[in-house]
């Protein structure tokens, strides 16, 4: 038995983005290298999966692209790292979050690459090493500006000498974050970059020795080349979006759909209101159509009075109330619509550009980012894989 509300996962969408993205990386690398300026090699590619794979399922997300070619997937904690190990993933794991000393184990256990970001967090490991008598690789975190995790960028030379003495600590690469790359023309992407690259050099000076680095997320992957060096780091194109507000000409396409099926339609008279709260009335003899699907499903209660569906093609768009398990949409201008007509919240109805809606156009009725609506489908919600 399945509910009427699922995700489809187009796991071969999936496989056809990160290729897209890897010919991408190739064709600029090439032009560049015509043209004398930008990166002139293509980079590695570090396919980030983690909050289940913005929502889609780490597990079948990451089999689909280590299969397609990562260099690494990545994660947010280790506990995400681990669950993919036990699923059979054997590509290297980079984990991006700090690391809780009470997990550090499932790093040595599973063979987990992780960042430090913090003299206290390289001291942690470094102990824990030490007593398990092995060398740990991991990536370095240099913060250039976000201001959230990693070691400041302007006094390096005086935190970073104890963790590169640790001696069963191996430093495989340095990276960045940027704060701002999907803000065209925004300062601080330059300043980040800058100060990354001086952050480089002062490791130079400290003879960390030879190390990659990366930086990239998927608006800086697109709007610098300069900025690839040896990896980038891409999420959201992997998943067939690109982040708003920069378009792209990438042959993408979403990789989840969300549907339903109308479960009951009625008649509501000029006047009277629908749902909780009672705050939508209706100005005439209306026909609404219910759909078995509301927040608990991940559909957020903005989407009242904002958002739309599609229901033969057509646009409905979504009155009343969004409740935990069902909501309500307008379907009085819409031929025959009966219990049973296939719902789409997210994808495609035809071929037209109005019988289409993504999670970017979800996002912007409700002032949020396409991020929020992916990794916020409600865990009742099945994911099918094709
Ligand atoms: C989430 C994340 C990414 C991927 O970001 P997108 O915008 O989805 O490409 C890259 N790097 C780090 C450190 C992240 O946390």
């Amino acid at each position: 038995m399945t509910r009427c509300t699922t995700a489809r996962v187009d796991l071969a969408a999936l496989d056809r983005n990160f290729r897209a993205i890897g010919w991408y990386l190739q064709d600029e690398a090439s032009l560049n290298r015509s043209a004398g300026r930008g990166a002139v090699r293509p980079p590695g590619i570090i396919a980030v999966v983690k909050a289940n794979a913005y929502g889609h399922g780490a597990r079948p997300v990451a089999k689909t692209l280590e299969a397609a070619g990562a260099t690494m997937l990545a994660v947010a904690d280790i506990e995400e790292g681990v669950d993919l190990r036990r699923s059979g993933i054997h590509a290297p794991i980079l984990v991006f979050g700090a690391l809780s000393v009470s997990d550090l184990d499932g790093v040595f256990d599973h063979d987990l690459t992780p960042t430090i970001s913090s003299p206290a967090a390289g001291a942690a490991l470094q102990a824990v090493a030490d007593k398990r008598g092995t060398k740990l690789r991991y990536h370095l975190k240099i913060d250039t500006g976000m201001n959230r995790l990693g070691f400041r960028h302007d006094n390096l030379r005086r935190t970073l000498p104890a963790l590169l003495s640790s001696p069963n600590l191996s430093l495989d690469a340095v990276h960045t974050h940027f704060g701002s790359a999907d803000e065209p023309g925004h300062q601080l992407f330059d300043d980040q970059r800058t100060r990354f690259e001086s952050a480089c050099h002062v490791l130079d000076e400290l003879s960390a020795g030879p190390r990659l680095r990366h930086a990239a997320n998927s608006a800086a992957l697109l709007r610098d080349s300069r900025v690839w060096y040896d990896l980038v780091r891409p999420g959201l194109l992997l998943y067939g979006l690109v982040p708003p507000p920069l378009g792209s000409t990438l042959p993408l396409a979403p990789v989840m759909s969300l549907t339903s099926r109308v479960v009951a339609v009625k008649g509501v008279r000029a006047g009277e209101t629908v749902g909780y709260g009672g705050r939508f009335t209706a100005d005439r003899a209306v026909t609404l159509a219910v759909i078995p699907a509301g927040y608990a499903d991940g559909l957020d209660r903005r989407l009242e009075g904002r958002g739309a569906v599609l229901i033969r093609g057509r646009r409905a768009a979504i009155v009343g109330a969004v409740s935990m398990d069902m909501l309500t949409v307008d379907v009085t201008d819409i031929d025959a619509v009966g219990p049973g007509d296939e719902v789409v919240f997210l994808g495609s109805q035809g071929s037209e550009p109005q019988q289409t809606i993504d999670a970017r156009e979800m996002a912007a009725w409700i002032g949020t980012i396409p991020y929020e609506i992916l990794c916020r489908l409600g865990a009742r919600v099945e994911r099918k894989y094709a």
